[in-house]
């Protein structure tokens, strides 16, 4: 019947199967076959692995009790982050210096002293000889210092990045051959990249590439508290809002089953317009006295 209307480019010889579609499409709505099948139960899956890394790593596979170490972050005191910087920016040569480390009750490591050895520089290496090493120990034990704690050593790579060569490799198996059981090595550049690796030989393991910042003691349990306190009053999500009245108020409103109007009635403020639409742009300014 309305068939008859359609426009004249239609192709004669397809009005035939137009005819037929309909009662076709109305088959199909009236008897839901797939509706009608049990879908299967949801897969409950046996490993928590997580295999979504786009570069090398090595995780667990089953990560519920797995033994994973936990990453040690290597810190500076600010004297010596300060004292780093300026020998790697005033050092046209690969710098070399060594520091006195403290392990912290979290197992993060603070660096507390650095000392620059006698050293022959060259272009592209340093080399802190025997010697020198032996020197700065005496130096160490009469000023009452604990050698022990004498596990890290830092150099410049002045502009080149930060990869380390063959000798730096070398250098770190003397280390440990020596008898560190822990060790930090540190190498920085005029750019202020750094890679920090952090040998630890009772464990068998490499950390690599290792966060490092200056030390600072942390937040107080009272100020925690307070800067909990502070976020849950003042930093909210948007919430759509009729006249005073919130989502969650309406969700609390309807909760018994039944609405109770507000006393100020529905009045969406929050769409065009403009002073609702400045109130909601400055939710999270504590300073924001505009008119809400
Ligand atoms: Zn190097």
């Amino acid at each position: 019947m309305s068939m008859h209307k359609r426009p004249k480019n239609n192709k004669p010889d397809s009005s035939k199967i137009r005819q037929d579609k309909p009662r076709v499409r109305v088959e199909a709505i009236s008897t839901p076959v797939a509706s009608s099948t049990p879908s299967p139960p949801a897969y409950q899956r046996q490993f928590d692995f997580s295999a979504t890394a786009r570069a090398p790593e090595v995780t667990p596979l089953q990560r519920r009790n797995a033994h994973s170490p936990r990453v040690p972050m290597v810190m500076y005191t600010p004297e010596v982050w300060d004292q780093l910087w300026f020998i790697v920016g005033s050092c046209p040569q690969e710098v070399g210096w060594l520091g006195l480390v403290d392990t912290l009750p979290s197992g993060d490591y603070l660096i507390t002293e650095i000392f620059v050895p006698e050293q022959t520089v060259h272009a592209t290496e340093t080399e802190i000889k025997p010697d020198a090493m032996t020197a700065l120990a005496m130096e160490l034990i009469d000023a009452g210092k604990d050698t022990n704690k004498l596990i890290y050593w830092g150099h410049s790579h002045v502009n080149m990045g930060v990869s380390p060569s063959g000798q730096d490799e070398r250098q770190v198996d003397e280390y440990l051959a020596n008898g560190c059981k822990t060790f930090i090595r540190g190498i920085y550049n005029k750019k202020g990249e750094r890679k920090l690796d952090v040998f630890d030989q009772t464990n068998n393991l490499i950390f690599q590439c290792v966060r490092d910042r200056i030390y600072s003691p942390g937040l107080s349990p009272e100020q925690r508290a307070h800067l909990t306190q502070l976020i849950k009053a003042n930093v909210k999500s948007p919430t759509r809002a009729f006249g005073n009245t919130s989502m969650s108020d309406l969700a609390t409103r309807y909760a018994n089953g039944y609405y109770v109007p507000p006393r100020n009635g529905l009045v969406d403020q929050r769409d065009d317009d403009d002073d609702a639409k400045e109130y909601f742009a400055h939710l999270s300014d504590p300073f924001y006295a505009g008119k809400p």
